[in-house]
């Protein structure tokens, strides 16, 4: 039988950890999450972030900005943040509007701040397998977690990751190799996909395609496990993956449905990095 990678069961244990760990902390965790224009996709998960922040006692307050907001007012609004020490955590929900391309805004939250572990700081900690206490990316912490829950083993299996954005593809390989899994990196311009998930253990999708990977892209001898990252919107505000789900679920041996796999465990993520951030600052204005 194939085994459905639900995340509903982590995100279920951990909301009582998360819970208990913020009534240690001093004051509740407080984010802030910047929301630029008006994007349904955004509002939808901008929602999502503060319900489920709200259910383990975390405060989230939105400050939501018109489309024609510009990044020199970000940069201030992202200065203050910083600035205030009753605020823990910050993000700015993307995708921003086109005045944006190009702006940095990731390297303007402080690091300790930085929820969505996007900051450069962030990023070379990984690059480095640093130990200390950084914050890391949420989709990528996500799948790991979810890996381990099922107790499925990445040290020397061979990963094909598809997609090589700054939040998914990227930062997920860097945390994959430090946990000595052999990680293969595909993109747009990569030659006979097929090839290299085929020969993989376990393929990640971060494509955002609907339904592109169809059984031709698998072996069917049920050995392999598919993580299905891609949101795509459908009508009658439906989504699906990357991964024609019910095509190729008997050939393998575990998938992540969409929804209710790898998007419930970038929210817990988050929410994770908060109480993180909360813990980090709180242990140095002790010091
Ligand atoms: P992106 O949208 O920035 O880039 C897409 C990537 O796919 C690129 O690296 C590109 O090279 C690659 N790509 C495009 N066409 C391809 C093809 N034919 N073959 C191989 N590679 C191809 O990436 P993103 O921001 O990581 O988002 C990817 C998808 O994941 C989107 O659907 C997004 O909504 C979703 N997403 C989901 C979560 C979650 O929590 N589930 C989190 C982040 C992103």
């Amino acid at each position: 039988m194939t085994q459905i990678l639900y995340s509903k069961p982590i995100v279920d244990s951990e909301l009582g950890e998360l819970k208990d760990a913020i009534k240690t902390l001093k004051n509740a965790p407080k984010l802030k999450v910047i929301l630029i224009g008006n994007n349904p996709s955004s509002k939808i998960y901008v929602k999502r972030k503060k319900e489920f922040c709200e259910s383990i006692g975390a405060i989230c307050e939105i400050i939501q900005k018109n489309d024609d907001f510009q990044p020199l007012e970000l940069e201030s609004l992202l200065c203050n943040i910083n600035k205030d020490d009753e605020i823990n955590g910050c993000l700015v929900q993307l995708p921003l509007p086109p005045q944006f391309d190009g702006f940095n805004f990731q390297e303007l939250i402080s690091p300790l701040k930085d929820v969505d572990g996007f900051h450069k700081d962030n990023i070379f900690s990984i690059y480095k397998k640093s130990s200390g206490d950084f914050l890391l990316p949420c989709t990528p912490l996500g799948i790991i977690k979810l890996l381990q829950h099922y107790n499925i083993n990445v040290s020397g299996k061979n990963i094909t990751i598809i997609g090589r954005s700054l939040i998914v593809g990227k930062p997920l390989s860097m945390m994959l190799t430090n946990l000595d899994a052999t990680v293969t990196l595909c993109h747009s311009r990569t030659r006979d996909l097929a090839n290299f998930t085929k020969a993989a253990d376990i393929i990640i999708s971060a494509v955002g395609s609907p339904n592109f990977l169809t059984c031709d892209y698998f072996k069917d001898d049920k050995s392999q496990v598919l993580i299905d990252v891609g949101i795509s919107s459908l009508k009658q505000n439906k989504i699906t993956g990357d991964i024609d789900f019910n095509g190729v679920k008997n050939q393998v041996a575990s998938i992540t449905p969409v929804p209710g796999g790898v998007g419930p465990m970038t929210i817990l993520s988050l929410a994770k990095n908060l109480v993180k951030s909360a813990y980090i600052q709180e242990n140095l204005k002790k010091a």
